[in-house]
């Protein structure tokens, strides 16, 4: 069975939708997605030797090997032209390793019109991102599993306008203010509570109040 985190990556790609996930590990992604039938051929991209044979034996194991197509390459160069890809997902990464896949191979994303991204944290460098090169935010979902929260960002192509706190906290998922996105930011909230105070607590070291003296003394 899918987890609920990538259960909710792929419900948001269209039925018949030619797919690349990229980073898919053992291709439970891309095998789930052709198994409901909701896409008919899929990609599977792997960077790492390991996971990359244990996207193949996976595949394999579902006889799937006529439909989901496993290869071997750094982030979009999984996709060929012919592949014809229009929706690529990205999921269990932090943001800043998903942006970084994307801005290697831009070419790679002419022909896609949708974007399903997961970040484990960081979600605002994607928002960013999306920014900087025309996609608009269709969808955003907050979830938790097993302990943790993730956020799934769905794009397509278009201009929007976000203020910084929808940056930060996700247009959609502020506007809801659900009760996991309440719980991220609050845990969020305490922890630079506790490191605000930690540095005040440093602050007030005989060693530090005597290197701050020498300093003034240094510099008047
Ligand atoms: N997508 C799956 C999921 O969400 O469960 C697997 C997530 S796993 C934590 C991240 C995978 O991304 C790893 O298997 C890693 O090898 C792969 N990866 C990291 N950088 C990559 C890149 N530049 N191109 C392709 N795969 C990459």
């Amino acid at each position: 069975k899918l987890s609920k985190r990538l259960e909710t990556v792929a419900s948001f790609v269209p039925t018949g939708a030619i797919v690349a996930d990229i980073g898919s590990d053992h291709a439970y992604l891309p095998c789930y997605l052709v198994h409901q039938n909701i896409v008919n051929k899929a990609v599977a991209g792997e960077v790492v030797k390991g996971p990359y044979e244990s996207a193949l034996r996976q595949v394999k194991l579902e006889g799937l090997e006529d439909k989901v197509i496993v290869r071997l390459a750094d982030g979009l160069q999984a996709i060929e032209d012919n592949d014809q890809v229009d929706t690529i997902t990205i999921a269990g990464m932090g943001g800043p390793l998903i942006v970084s896949i994307l801005e290697k191979n831009p070419e790679a994303l002419t022909s896609v019109t949708r974007l399903i991204l997961q970040p484990n944290i960081h979600a605002k460098v994607i928002r960013e991102w999306a920014l900087r090169n025309e996609w608009a935010i269709l969808d955003e979902v907050i979830l938790e599993e097993d302990e943790k929260i993730y956020e799934v960002l769905v794009l397509q192509r278009g201009k929007m306008k976000l203020n910084e706190q929808q940056i930060i906290l996700g247009p959609h998922l502020v506007a809801q203010k659900s009760n996991t996105f309440m719980k991220k930011w609050t845990r969020e909230i305490d922890n630079w509570k506790r490191v605000l105070q930690s540095i005040e607590q440093a602050e007030q070291t005989p060693e530090i109040v005597q290197k701050k003296k020498e300093l003034v003394h240094l510099i008047s």
